[in-house]
């Protein structure tokens, strides 16, 4: 290899990779439990400004009013997760939303939504047997996101902004991690931050579907990054579609963008292409059924060909009264009006849209990954959610393990855990890995994107078989081999937006590699999973999930029995007083 190029070193005790929930949660929870130990954020946008956790509309879920409990809200997780849930994660997210969500409002000073008689209000979301879920509007991320931004602000962390992470650097023994390679995307250097504990916190993120909600910043480069370093995944072939998302043409962001489940639980009605209802041939709770279901109607709709003019079916509320929608769903209308289209009075275009992975990188209930020294929280990790995450689960997710982790890391401190000089041979794999791109000839980067969306939403997406996906791995192993004969251009490495679209599109390749390895060995079908040749769900008392590994540039799938640790099939933790 030749020689190393020039690498600017920083130390820092904890080094955290994102700022979402999980990432503001643990830099709060680092910084509380080492109160001298440095600590630094590095993320791909600014602080506060970027990722998912901001984007959070519904809410969160936590069992706090009277006859409402965690073993509740456990059950409703595992038969949600269609019991495939690691079931001690499960138990930590149901447990420790309890605490974080007073942190949130005693602490951290977020305002949610009180009822006259000042609790908390709590509306219901699908899928849960008690209407547990805490919000502020319909813009519960911004009052969160906002509320953490100030206090890491105040916290003496580093801040490390439009900082990319592009590869974890194992220490020089192999035994442990000694940092992470980064770009500072303003000029192109490249960074090491040597650490003596790292999170992996860049929120996974379906954006290789056509249609997909989740913030441009993120393309499963962390996952990307674990699998490269020699992590396993968990449940990567369990990929959530919500079924409303707004079709506003192409060429926009705003196309795939959610429209809230409240709209269809409010007596919205879905339409096909001949303007008739169609959900009473898929379900009897019509459109009000779980969001796997009625996303799977929508896509047989449009495969039948009853679609709408961009392709899709109409969502129609004028029935419910325009002004009572408008006064309900004040933040919908407004959306679709800033695209041109009516809600309250008129039709407007909807599909599914690629939302949550619920697979991620294997991990105990206390963060911990299996190299030392490298901790996952949020939406990168796997496990806590089985086959399907239920609405509100997704930013209690992160804030719950986002602060564990930050107490895990500030202890690995305190302990006196080691800075780890880095592999160098590591070092210069990642820096050439990254500069490929501005070696080879400049091509469409843009043209092998819209492909890889095109067959991920066609092959890998709402319904799956053998035949399409055997026919999406070798094409994805073709997308794989042209990103070697396609570069950008590399005058300027300041703000080259190119280069890093490169370099997302190499994240989301090898990502959609993993999710349709798990999705061809998992010959069921489980929540957000359905294979047409394997319609059957399989016995849940022989429940197994998937785990997948990079080795040699290979996948290896394997089927991992379920641990049942606190319930079996056919159990149920809650007694008779509260169900009642
Ligand atoms: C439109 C929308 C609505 C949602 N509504 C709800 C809801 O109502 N309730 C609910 O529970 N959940 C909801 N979710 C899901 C929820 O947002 C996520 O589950 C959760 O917030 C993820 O938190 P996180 O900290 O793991 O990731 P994020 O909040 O996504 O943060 C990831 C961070 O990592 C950074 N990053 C990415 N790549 C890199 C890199 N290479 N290097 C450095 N940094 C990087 C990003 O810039 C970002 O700062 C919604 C999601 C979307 C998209």
């Amino acid at each position: 290899m030749g020689t190393i190029h020039s690498i600017e070193r920083h130390r820092s005790d904890i080094l955290i990779l994102g700022s979402g929930g999980a990432g503001l949660f643990a830099a709060l929870h680092a910084r509380r439990a080492a109160p001298e130990a440095s600590i630094t954020i590095a993320v791909k946008g600014l602080l506060g400004k970027c990722g998912c956790t901001r984007m959070v509309q519904g809410g969160y879920n936590v069992a706090l009013a009277a006859g409402d409990s965690a073993e509740r809200h456990f059950m409703d997780t595992i038969e949600g997760g269609k019991w495939l849930n690691h079931q001690e994660l499960a138990w930590r997210l149901v447990t420790g939303a309890q605490e974080t969500i007073r942190e949130l409002e005693n602490e951290i000073g977020c305002f949610f939504d009180r009822n006259a008689d000042g609790t908390v209000h709590q509306k219901a979301f699908a899928g849960q047997t008690f209407d547990r879920t805490v919000h502020k509007g319909d813009l519960t991320g911004i009052e969160i996101i906002n509320r953490l931004s100030e206090q890491v602000w105040n916290a003496g962390v580093r801040r490390m902004e439009d900082h990319r992470a592009i590869a974890m650097i194992p220490s020089r023994e192999g035994d442990a991690i000694a940092g992470v390679l980064l770009i500072d995307m303003r000029s192109g250097a490249f960074h090491l931050v040597q650490a003596r504990a790292v999170l992996l916190a860049t929120g996974g993120g379906p954006t290789m579907y056509r249609y997909h909600t989740p913030s441009g910043d993120k393309s499963c480069d962390g996952m990307a990054m674990a699998l490269r370093v020699g992590l396993s995944l968990r449940d990567m072939e369990m990929v959530q579609f919500h079924p409303t998302g707004l079709l506003a043409g192409l060429d926009t962001r705003m196309t795939g963008t959610v429209l809230e489940e409240g709209l269809r639980g409010a007596g919205g009605y879905l339409l096909g292409g001949d303007r008739q209802r169609f959900m009473h041939k898929y379900d009897p709770k019509l459109e009000r059924a779980t969001r796997d279901i009625v996303s799977r109607a929508i896509y047989q709709e449009m495969l039948d060909g009853n679609v709408s003019p961009m392709g899709g079916v109409y969502l129609q509320m004028h029935h419910l009264g325009a002004d009572n929608v408008r006064r309900q769903f004040k933040g919908m209308v407004e959306r679709c009006e800033d695209c041109g289209f009516d809600l309250a009075g008129g039709l407007v275009e909807v599909v599914p849209t690629a939302h949550y992975m619920m697979g991620g990188v294997e991990f105990e209930p206390d963060c911990r990954s299996t190299i030392d020294g490298l901790f996952v929280a949020g939406e990168d990790s796997g496990g806590v959610h089985g086959a399907n995450r239920l609405g509100g689960n997704g930013v209690a997710n992160s804030t719950v393990f986002g602060r564990i982790a930050g107490r895990s890391m500030g202890e690995r401190v305190l302990a006196g855990a080691p800075l780890h000089e880095p592999d160098t041979h590591a070092m210069e794999a990642g820096v050439a890995a990254a500069l490929a791109p501005l070696r080879q000839p400049p091509g469409d980067v843009g043209e092998l994107r819209a492909a890889l969306a095109a067959l991920m939403w066609d092959k890998v997406g709402i319904l799956r078989d053998a035949s399409g996906l055997a026919s999406a791995c070798g094409e994805l192993t073709a997308l794989d081999e042209a990103m070697d004969h396609i570069g950008v251009e590399g005058a300027s490495l300041a703000y080259n937006l190119s280069w890093h679209d490169w370099l997302n599109l190499k994240s989301l390749i090898l990502v959609s590699r993993t999710i349709t390895a798990a999705a061809m060995a998992r010959e069921d079908s489980r929540g957000a999973h359905f294979r047409s040749d394997h319609p059957l769900s399989g016995a849940e008392e022989e429940s197994s999930f998937t785990r997948v590994r990079l080795a040699d540039g290979a996948l290896a799938v394997s089927m991992q029995a379920v641990d049942f640790t606190r319930v079996r099939p056919g159990q149920t933790l809650i007694d008779d007083e509260q169900a009642a």
